[in-house]
Order: C-alpha cells, then structure tokens, then sequence
C-alpha cells in the first residue's frame, strides 16, 4: 500500500485523531529540535561539561529541557517529569551558566518563564504516575562532534507507553535524498494509532511502518556509534552467526528506533558495555513505542519485555533488540544465548 502523504499543520494533528498528549510532545519536540538546529546553523558553541557518570552535557542539552519543560508542564500540570539533566543544580551552582543557558533559550523563545523552570527537579513517582521521560538532546557526542542526535519524549502511563516522539535535525545527513528536509523530521507515534514521520519543513505527514525483509542478505543492522556503549565484538559474533553481510549503520541516539520504523534497517542491536549497564528510561520509551506502532517488536537481550517502572532505569531489562518483528524471535535465540553465556 502507497503511504498516505498529507499536508499538515498543528490543527490537523488534531484532526488526525491524536491526543492533547501527543499533539504538545510533538509541538515541544519540534521547537526543542529546531533551538538545536539554530544553535549549530549559529556555530554557538558547545563545550562540554562532564556528569558524574562522564558522559558530556553542554548548555544546548538544559536549554532543549528548559524548553520541553516550559510547554509540557503548563499544560499538564500535574503529571511527573523525568528529563536527564539537572537544571535545578546547574543554575545553583553556576550563575554563569544559568545565564548563558538563559540568553540561549530566550534568543528563540522569549515567552519562556526560566524563573518556572529553574528549580524543577525530578520527582520520585509511584506506577500509577503519568510520567513524561525526556531526553532533551538524546546523543550528546553525536552533537559535539557534528554526527546525528535527537530530541526524545515519551508519555509514561501505569507502565505502558502511550505518546512517543523524536526529533531528528540532521537526518538529511543520513541519506539526502530520503530525507531531503534540512529543518529535520519528527517521528511520532501514540499507542493504537500507528506511527508518522513529519517533515518541519514541508510540513508532511506521513505513516511509516516497518521493512518486510526476511532474508539475511537484505538485512542492514544498526548499532551505537560509540563503541564504548556496546560489545562490539559481540556484535561481530551475532552478526557473522545470522551471516548478515552488510556492515552495521553507525549511529548516536535513538534515532537507531526512527530508522527501524521507518524501515531503513531492520534491526538495531544494544548488547551493552558493561554488560550490566541498566539503561535510562528516556533513552528508550519514545523509541519502543515508535518501533512498534510500525509494526515492529522491542525486547530486551533475553526477549523480555521492557519493563517501565518506578525508577529512571530499566532495571529489569539487559541491552536492547528491535527489530521488524519478522526476524525478531531468530535475533533473540542468539543474542539470549550469547548472553547467558557471558553472565
Ligand atoms: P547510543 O548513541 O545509542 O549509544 O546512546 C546514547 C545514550 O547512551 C546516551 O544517552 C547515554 O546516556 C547512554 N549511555 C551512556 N553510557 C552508556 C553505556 N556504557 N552503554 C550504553 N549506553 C550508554
Ligand atoms: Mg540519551
């Protein structure tokens, strides 16, 4: 069946049949990915601190929360927000950076209130929470160092996803010709009602799903960018196992999800580094939620289920598979395999 193509704006969303929830996660996905795009058209430049974890954070990684936060908890007040960066501590301890970060957002945006936003903190939650699980600039290296990066927000309900969006920059990057827009695209999908790609530019909308291929030899798998996140090797072992000939697609943040649902590879593969890393839950619900509204399957190592629980961390979950359903179970009896051997 030939994709639906529609021209869109905000109102049509509406139109369409999604949510409040959705329509405001992709309204803020959107101003978030493009601040990002005008800070790198800009050469404002992004010099990194480093978190107690020793991943980078630059000041375009708090003004991205800053304006996610802004949009999404004036209009839903009462839910629970957990993004990864701590804008309460880095305005408190550096009243330099508070105001660079300041300027930043206003020079896009000058409506936002920071004064609302400064203190919020993340709060504990309880199952039953709503809980929006932002990563304002999902592959922080890819930025620095001018690969791809995202901009991610999930809506958390009683434990099952129910709004996810990603917001990709530099797709035309990838591939010029697919993705020919230069203000980027927003992947989107909610819960029952399929899975979207919209064009900022052209300001299309258009239903994706994932690739039919179930012959190795048509398989294009994708993985980390950084080698430091996964087993590489072990990679190289599934791999040469299911005999895929095509070398892994490279890539930073969980625009590895938008490429499976929209059916340019069909498998992304996290066995991680270490291998009892516990992944963060913003790094993966908006992903999942996608990949499977477009007809796709998401599992952990073991073919568990991704758990959404209490914590920011998918404690009960080992690495990550998704993939276009069809290959799904074969992917897993390897990956469970080599993973049991190794605990
Ligand atoms: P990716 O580009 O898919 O490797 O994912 C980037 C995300 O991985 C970042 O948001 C980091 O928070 C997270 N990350 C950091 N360290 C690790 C690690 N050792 N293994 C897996 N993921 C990591
Ligand atoms: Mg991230």
């Amino acid at each position: 069946m030939k994709p639906r193509l529609c021209a869109v704006n905000d109102l049509s969303l509406n139109n369409l049949g999604f949510s409040i929830e959705l329509r405001h996660a992709c309204d803020a996905a959107e101003k978030s990915t493009r601040f990002l795009n005008y800070l790198i058209s800009n050469a404002i430049a992004a010099a990194p601190d480093y978190k107690a974890d020793n991943t980078p954070v630059t000041i375009a990684d708090y003004g991205s929360q800053i304006i996610i936060l802004f949009y999404l908890t004036r209009m839903f007040p009462m839910d629970c927000f957990m993004g990864e960066e701590n804008i309460r501590k880095v305005f408190m301890n550096n009243k330099q950076d508070g105001k660079n970060i300041t300027n930043l957002v206003h020079s896009i945006f000058p409506e936002i209130n920071i004064k609302q936003i400064e203190s919020y903190e993340n709060k504990n939650h309880s199952a039953e929470d709503r809980i929006w699980a932002i990563d304002p600039l999902d592959g922080t290296k890819g930025f620095i160092h001018n690969r791809q990066f995202s901009v991610a927000i999930a809506l958390i309900e009683n434990n099952n996803i129910k709004v996810g969006v990603i917001g990709c920059p530099k797709l035309y990057k990838l591939n010029s010709e697919k993705y020919s827009d230069r203000e980027g695209y927003l992947f989107f999908a909610e819960r029952g009602k399929g899975a979207f790609i919209k064009s900022l530019n052209g300001k299309t909308i258009q239903k994706i799903k994932v690739n039919q291929f179930n012959t190795i030899a048509e398989i294009i798998y994708t993985e980390s960018f950084d080698n430091s996140h996964i087993n590489i090797n072990i990679h190289k072992q599934i791999a040469d196992i299911i005999n895929i000939k095509k070398p892994p697609l490279k890539i930073d943040s969980q625009i590895k999800y938008s490429l499976v649902a929209s059916g340019d590879v069909s498998l992304y593969l996290k066995f991680p580094r270490p291998s009892d890393y516990k992944e963060n839950i913003w790094d993966n619900a908006a992903g999942q939620l996608i990949v499977e509204e477009a007809g796709g399957a998401v599992t952990d190592l073991l073919g568990n289920e991704i758990y959404y629980e209490k914590t920011d961390k998918l404690m009960k979950n080992s690495g990550i598979i998704a993939s276009n359903k069809i290959i799904h179970n074969d992917v897993v009896k390897i990956t469970s395999q080599l993973f049991r051997l190794m605990e």
